[in-house]
């Protein structure tokens, strides 16, 4: 083909973008588990939200449930291994795994469990918790779970922050889902503080540094940007606050993709500027697969911006750690 004859492309990468630690390790573990116990492994819940990096744990072994029900108590190993998803889980679900004498292994990312374990103290401590963060979501379900029914007010946005009711002369404290809008619980926090100035809490928020960093990036990207292109699952959280912090920063057009073959190039006609990044459940290998699409089309260049540099890496669990 006659690259002259393309239009050209700028692609400007969001740097981070992609894979955090807790993802990487949740993907670990499934894999080590499947190598050391065999297939079937189960896991509970999607692993992390996204469908390539599911069918890819799939096709090895690995056997997707919602429930443990679903799991058969035994099978032809000594015990029948279960994963549980990064997201989190109830302390039900750990307890039910323990009666069924499932073989458990944790991918919780050590982040979630961090607030798992403030929720704990503070519970401890004779306070009423809120949660700021959005209900359904698996991370939400887990760390409410944490505590006995009743001891946790879910808080969604400032309007619930203004109108919430808890608990009269109880002590307060707040602490938030993993993968919220940076901006948007600032101002949730702020309308916590205003009515119940005492209220306790995280130094920051429990936001993490991987949600953090990549709406930092799409940021850097967004202004000026044509069309922001956002590789992630409409599941997952930190991937959808990623396209509303993109539109927020001036980007007109800001949409999310699950796979290259989703984007129709006839879309991008009039596109000179386009800004991509990719949700923590996103591996690298769907940006690549994107701009390879792109390619088919475009005479593309591209620039990546960096705003901050990740060195993270989690352990195993010791189970799987060793040798
Ligand atoms: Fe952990 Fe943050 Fe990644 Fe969630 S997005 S798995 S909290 S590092």
């Amino acid at each position: 083909e006659d690259n002259a004859a393309k239009p050209p492309l700028t692609v400007r990468l969001a740097g981070p973008r992609g894979f955090c630690a807790g993802v990487d390790r949740a993907i670990k573990i499934v894999e080590e588990a499947l190598r050391r116990f065999g297939p079937p492994v189960y896991v509970r819940h999607e692993v992390v939200h996204n469908r390539f990096v599911v069918e890819s744990l799939e096709a090895k072994g690995a056997v997707f449930v919602e429930e443990l029900d679903e799991v058969p108590q035994r099978d032809h190993r000594p015990q029948v291994p279960v994963v549980f998803s990064a997201h989190g889980v109830p302390k039900s679900v750990l307890a039910d795994a323990e009666a069924r004498g499932l073989y458990q292994l944790d991918a919780t990312c050590p982040l979630v469990t961090k607030v798992h374990r403030e929720a704990e103290k503070h519970f401890a401590q004779g306070r009423h918790l809120i949660l700021i963060g959005h209900a359904g979501h698996p991370e939400v379900v887990g760390t409410m779970g944490q505590l006995p029914p009743g001891g946790v007010t879910l808080v969604e946005s400032v309007d619930d922050a203004r109108t919430v009711s808890v608990p009269e002369g109880v002590p307060l404290a707040y602490i938030t889902q993993t993968t919220l809008s940076v901006d948007d619980t600032a101002e949730i926090i702020a309308a916590l503080r205003e009515r119940f100035p005492a209220i306790e809490g995280p130094r920051r928020e429990d936001i993490c540094y991987a949600t953090t960093n990549r709406q930092a990036a799409v940021k850097a990207i967004a202004p000026g940007a044509d069309m922001v292109i956002v590789i992630g699952a409409p599941n997952s959280s930190n991937s959808l606050r990623l396209v509303e912090v993109a539109a927020r920063a001036g980007c007109p057009r800001a949409v999310m993709v699950q796979r290259a073959a989703e984007l129709d190039l006839e879309a991008l006609s009039g596109v000179s500027v386009l800004g991509l990044t990719a949700g923590a459940s996103a591996p690298e290998q769907l940006v690549e697969e994107l701009i390879e699409h792109l390619r088919t089309r475009f005479s593309v260049t591209v620039e990546e911006v960096r705003v901050a540099e990740e060195d993270i890496v989690f352990r195993l669990p010791a189970a799987l750690a060793s040798a």
